[in-house]
């Protein structure tokens, strides 16, 4: 009965009460609409509440007080790691390390796992539709060891090329690091197939799970990947949050990330000892509230049902495609077999970034650059893209009004 109640309320327009920032106006009177999901998605008012609440009631150091409030605050923060494991698939509770996002969390692993056991001449192979932060911290690994980093490319509809892949794979290959979806162009990668090449290869996998998990089911045990990653601000969660999963056994076996307070077992002057799992790799006081703020937007998650958004999304940026391919001027970047949350396109003959400034002036927020992408531009040709990207509570309507602001910016520039 109430998943039935939850999935009415998805379907309806009553979605969007739960999001306070969706009923404000922008430039004077225009109603906001908010394609932008890609970047940060918008929070509903219980994860604001619960934040608010947790400041109001709670507020405490976790882990080291021995007083009332230390105690809520460390049981509220520990009952947010149980729910991103069990939304996610955690292999093991303890394998669920909060970091302070997506990037963090790649940079983790990069250091901690990837200086232990990277040499001269191993392999990284990432992918040319990788965002930044899935490329950036393997050269810096890879410049500390002198291993090298090599990228999968693209097929022309802006899919992997997995022969390709195939190719790249040797016995030098010992990290394999692919998005799940990609941010740019919304591809959603076969990530089951990857990690089986990649592990018949020997290598360990990571998947870049930003663009996933606000979206669709995710199984990280039934993956089989070696580390998952993802950021709560995608996820209708706080910004400054995030988390690596991955087996206890393969964590133990690295080096602490950050140094600090919270992941010290014992300290002298000459040496110290690690903390167990996960407050080895949580160095300091971590984001508490964000925490609890996370875990009050899985909670919201969970009761509209994952599979019941992912349909939702789904049918927004299919029929956002299919519109976009119909207008004219409009041309899209690419045109993957499944989508995730994002479309993106160009206007022809006009710059991207007018093309974002023009239609925010109806209210309507998309996304004009490189898009955290460059080596995917780089292969599409052009400097910049626009995305529009969709979460549950965008509507037909939302479509509608890009469109029209498209129409106005096309006229404005004669062409
Ligand atoms: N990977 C992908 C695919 C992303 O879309 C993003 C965010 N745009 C990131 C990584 C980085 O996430 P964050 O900025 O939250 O660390």
């Amino acid at each position: 009965m109430k998943g039935i109640m939850s999935m009415n309320r998805l379907l309806s327009s009553e979605i969007r009460d739960d999001f306070p920032v969706l009923s404000r106006k922008v430039h004077g009177d225009c109603s906001l609409v908010y394609l932008d999901n890609a970047a940060t998605s918008q929070k509903p008012a219980c994860v604001i509440d619960a934040v608010s609440a947790y400041y109001r009631r709670t507020n405490a150091n976790v882990h080291r007080g021995m007083h009332a409030l230390a105690e809520e605050a460390t049981g509220e923060y520990e009952a947010a790691r149980r729910a991103v494991g069990a939304l996610l698939g955690a292999p093991d509770p303890e394998g669920v390390i909060f970091t302070r996002g997506t990037t963090e969390s790649i940079n983790l692993v990069a250091q901690s796992w990837g200086g232990a056991n990277l040499r001269a001449g191993d392999e990284i192979l990432i992918s040319v539709m990788e965002h930044h932060s899935n490329i950036v911290p393997w050269q810096l690994v890879a410049q500390r060891t002198g291993a090298v980093v090599k990228a999968v490319p693209l097929m022309p509809e802006g899919e992997l090329d997995l022969e390709a892949m195939e190719r790249l794979l040797s016995e030098r290959t010992k990290m394999v690091s692919i998005t799940q979806v990609s941010n740019a162009l919304g591809t959603v990668n076969p990530v089951d197939v990857i990690i089986a090449k990649a592990k018949a290869a020997g290598a360990k996998v990571l998947i870049d799970g930003a663009q996933s998990a606000p979206h669709m089911p995710v199984d990280v045990k039934a993956l089989g990947c070696d580390f998952f990653v993802c950021s709560a601000h995608k996820m209708c969660g706080p910004t400054g949050i995030g988390a690596l999963i991955a087996p206890a056994g393969l964590l133990e076996g690295m080096p602490p990330f950050l140094g600090g307070g919270e992941m010290i077992d014992q300290v002298t002057i000459e040496a110290s000892s690690w903390a167990d799992l996960p407050y080895k790799f949580e160095a300091g006081t971590p984001n508490i509230a964000g925490a609890v703020g996370w875990g009050a937007a899985i909670a919201y998650l969970n009761d509209l049902g994952i599979e019941a958004i992912e349909q939702r999304v789904h049918e927004r940026v299919e029929d956002a495609a299919a519109r976009l391919e119909a207008e004219p001027g409009v041309t899209l970047t690419a045109h993957p077999r499944k989508r995730g949350g994002a479309v993106s396109f160009w206007l022809d003959g006009i710059h991207p970034h007018d093309v974002a400034q023009l239609v925010d002036q109806s209210g309507v927020a998309i996304r004009a650059g490189h898009v955290c992408c460059q080596p995917l531009m780089k292969h599409l040709g052009h400097p910049a893209i626009n995305r529009a990207s969709y979460s549950f509570y965008n509507t037909e309507e939302d479509t509608t009004r890009l469109l029209e602001a498209l129409r106005t910016t096309r006229k404005l520039f004669g062409v």
